[in-house]
């Protein structure tokens, strides 16, 4: 199965290096740091434009087993026992 994804880009210079503002905490347990909200404002990092875009990227390939860390013997028996979809 293949992965939609979006570019996000500058609608004035075409550039995809674009930044956005978000406040973050400390979480202690997962010893990272975690977005907690993330801000309206989008900017690009080029050329400081706020007319940013949006558009759909190449699709993404699906990882090839072999070079996959899933068991996917487990991933079959797993779905089995949830039953039919309706
Ligand atoms: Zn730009």
């Amino acid at each position: 199965m293949k992965l939609p994804r979006i570019e996000l880009y500058c609608d004035t210079c075409g550039s995809t290096n674009i930044g956005r503002d978000a406040c973050a905490h400390w979480d202690v347990l997962k010893q990272k740091w975690v977005f907690t909200d993330v801000y309206d404002c989008r900017w690009c990092s080029d050329c400081g434009s706020e007319c940013i875009e949006e558009r759909e990227y190449p699709e993404l390939e699906p990882v090839h087993p072999a070079t996959s860390n899933w068991d996917d013997d487990r991933i079959e028996h797993a779905a089995a026992k949830e039953g039919p979809y309706y």
